[in-house]
């Protein structure tokens, strides 16, 4: 037998964390980590936050699961709360963010079928995406390293450029149902759509009575400095996804819509075992007590500043090395000359910094949203001296 116990469809580095101090991880061989990866933007409030940890104790201590067959005093709660704090109407929940998406397309769907017009399934999607790795959100997503072997995809997808109005405008017909798109596209390398983008595919969206579905699984829950990214573009989608940071490192995810959007979501179309069980609820009530208030969204603006103008300055020593910076709040991309993969890699090995890398050269910085200025001047320590003592041919 030589395939290994855990399935190997991760490339996994040799870090082999064993415990999360705030912005810190510990691995099994006693090395410091300072983590600005945040288990890729979920670990919003590091990894060892009081709050949460007594709310999942005492909710697992309570009642842990019930099924959907009952009613959910837990899940009424988390919900309200973010019906009160966004566009949406309604909330269903998940258990990651791959389901959140999923439950997003069939709402979007459903709208037009519910109302007789089977022709409308097909959503208008965008190239460099990622929506997850399930069947439906692979065949959403143009990226074929993530086709192959996995044919045939599910049908009613079509990719258009991201940030590309005409090419958006081509696509329109009697099969679209509607767009999902990132607001900020984050495995894609942290590339934020323009705001006329994003208000003409609102404009597109009611002129033709189409769902604009955003996917804000890594751009959401505090993470830009709003407690979602659409709020910044001054425009509300029907439907948004929703996981990553909502249970702050405990599965959850969610799909969010208006009313209007969410009419042919009725009783018996659609369903999970887990989702929205009293534990998950529990971690993301304990989320939102932490973030979502103006103080901690101001706290995350602020920080995002400081980081950034730190980066910009800091790029400028090595106009070899690095292109640009981007991003929103604490959502940013360090977008480099070459692939970022060998330099994540060696900041890791050399510095004890963990970031991740992802598309379009882009080195992401993500970290948890709880970071102080003992944890930025940290970065920058770690960053520079990993940039100084950076040789790239000797890298892999
Ligand atoms: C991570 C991510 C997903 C998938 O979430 P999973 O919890 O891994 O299923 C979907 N969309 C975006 C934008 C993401 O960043």
């Amino acid at each position: 037998m030589s395939i290994s116990p855990l399935m190997p469809v991760y490339p996994r580095c040799d870090v082999r964390p064993v415990r999360g101090e705030g912005c810190h991880l510990i691995s099994e061989d006693g090395r410091r980590f300072l983590d600005f990866a945040a288990g890729i933007a979920v670990n919003i409030l590091g990894h060892s936050h009081p709050g949460l940890i007594g709310a999942i104790q005492r909710q697992a201590e309570t009642l842990m699961h019930v099924s959907n067959l009952y009613g959910s005093p837990q899940g009424e709660s988390l919900a309200q709360r973010l019906v009160d704090i966004t566009f949406a109407d309604t909330v269903f929940f998940t258990n990651s963010g791959a389901e959140a998406v999923e439950a997003a397309i069939k709402t979007a769907r459903a709208y037009h079928q519910c109302a007789g017009n089977a022709e409308r399934f097909e959503l208008i999607t965008f190239n460099n995406a990622f929506h997850g790795r399930t069947l439906a959100t692979i065949s959403a997503s143009s990226q074929e390293k993530m086709h192959h072997g996995f044919m045939p995809l599910l049908p009613g997808f079509r990719y258009a450029d991201f940030d590309d109005l005409d090419a958006v405008k081509a696509l329109i017909g009697p099969n679209t149902a509607g767009f999902l798109v990132e607001p900020i596209q984050g495995e894609g390398g942290i590339r934020i759509a323009s705001q006329a983008f994003v208000e003409v595919l609102r404009e597109l969206a009611d002129e033709h009575d189409l769902m604009l579905v955003f996917d804000e699984v890594q751009s959401g829950v505090a993470r830009t400095g709003t407690f979602y990214a659409y709020e910044q573009f001054g425009i509300k989608p029907d439907i948004l996804a929703t996981a990553k940071g909502l249970g702050g490192g405990f599965p959850l995810g969610a799909c969010l819509a208006t009313e209007k959007a969410a009419r042919g979501m009725t009783a018996g179309t659609h369903g999970s075992t887990y989702g929205g069980n009293p534990l998950a609820m529990a971690a993301g009530n304990a989320v939102l007590d932490a973030v979502a208030n103006a103080e901690f969204l101001q706290s995350v603006c602020d920080k995002g500043e400081r980081l950034r103008a730190g980066l910009e300055q800091f790029i400028g020593n090595y106009p070899d090395l690095f292109e640009l910076v981007r991003g929103r709040g604490l959502m940013l991309g360090l977008k480099m000359k070459s692939e970022p993969r060998p330099f994540v890699a060696h900041l890791r090995d050399n510095h004890g910094l963990l970031t991740v890398s992802g598309g379009d050269n882009t080195m992401r910085i993500l970290p948890p949203l709880v970071i102080g200025d003992a944890e930025i001047d940290e970065f920058f320590e770690k960053l520079s001296a990993g940039a100084e003592s950076y040789r790239p041919e000797e890298q892999a």
